[in-house]
């Protein structure tokens, strides 16, 4: 799985730029940059003893999701194709007007420290099912950007195999330094 690979964890020039109507994100420069036990070791066992719940949380939001969404237009078929995604017939749309987000209110501030304000988020993906904010729902680069994390789902094998990942990854390296998200990045942009 290539994804993994160090040189995909190396800062990006400007990942931020790429999404245009959407706030520049937070992240710590990891240039000289070490977790520290905080964020390198507490926090991760944090998550992982909170992951089967967040797992819950995950499915029950991806059903509904999918129960109310939309199917992939042809466009964003062939866009789901093209970034890896095997069952595209799967994936269901839904446009909201705030990204839902798992926990309590302190929680979103500890996350939003993170680089996860959830003011700043466009879209989640969670595996088939894909929540955009109602003003960006019709950028393309979003879309793919949110397919490309429906893939990677896939081949993580379960909700919780990716989030449990992608978690540890924008913890120990920051949002947009994580490599799920730098693959997220690159591969949706033309
Ligand atoms: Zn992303």
């Amino acid at each position: 799985m290539d994804y993994n690979r160090a040189d995909m964890i190396q800062p990006a020039a400007s990942p931020d730029k790429k999404l245009t109507q959407l706030p520049p994100m937070t992240s710590p420069d990891i240039s000289s940059w070490n977790p520290g036990p905080w964020r390198g070791w507490l926090l991760p066992a944090a998550v992982y003893v909170a992951m089967p719940w967040v797992g819950w949380w995950a499915w029950r939001v991806e059903r509904r999701t999918l129960r109310d969404g939309r199917p992939l237009f042809t466009s964003e078929w062939a866009a789901a194709v093209r970034v890896g995604v095997r069952h595209p017939e799967k994936v269901r749309i839904i446009a909201v007007e705030e990204i839902p987000m798992p926990g309590l209110g302190w929680m979103h501030l500890i996350a939003a420290r993170w680089g996860f304000d959830r003011r700043n988020i466009g879209g989640l993906c969670l595996r088939y099912g894909i929540i955009l904010r109602r003003d960006l729902a019709a950028q393309p680069v979003i879309m793919a950007h949110e397919l490309v994390h429906t893939a990677q789902y896939e081949r993580h094998g379960s909700l919780t195999g990716f989030l449990r990942a992608y978690l540890f990854q924008c913890l120990r390296h920051g949002y947009c330094n994580a490599a799920l998200e730098r693959e997220a990045v690159a591969k949706s942009t033309p």
